[in-house]
C-alpha cells in the first residue's frame, strides 16, 4: 500500500476540491490514491452541491507507522 507522509496530518480540504471518490471516502482526500479500505477516518466536510447542503465523510492514507 502506498503511504505518503503528511496525508494523515493534512488539513481537510474544501468540499469543492474533492473528487467524487474522495467525497465518498474511497480515495485519500489529500493525494487521491484509492484507499481500498485502508484509510483512516478524518471527519466530515460539508459543502453545497447545486442547491443542496451535503456532507461527506472523508478518509486519508494512514500515518506511515500505522501501515505495515
Ligand atoms: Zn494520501
Amino acid at each position: 500500500m502506498t503511504s505518503i507522509p503528511g496525508c494523515a496530518d493534512a488539513p481537510l480540504p474544501d468540499f469543492s476540491e474533492l473528487s467524487r471518490d474522495q467525497a465518498s471516502g474511497r480515495a485519500c482526500l489529500v493525494c487521491g490514491e484509492p484507499l481500498r479500505g485502508g484509510g483512516i477516518y478524518r471527519g466530515t466536510v460539508t459543502g453545497v452541491y447545486g442547491s443542496m447542503m451535503i456532507s461527506a465523510s472523508v478518509r486519508s492514507c494512514p500515518p506511515p507507522e500505522a501501515g505495515q
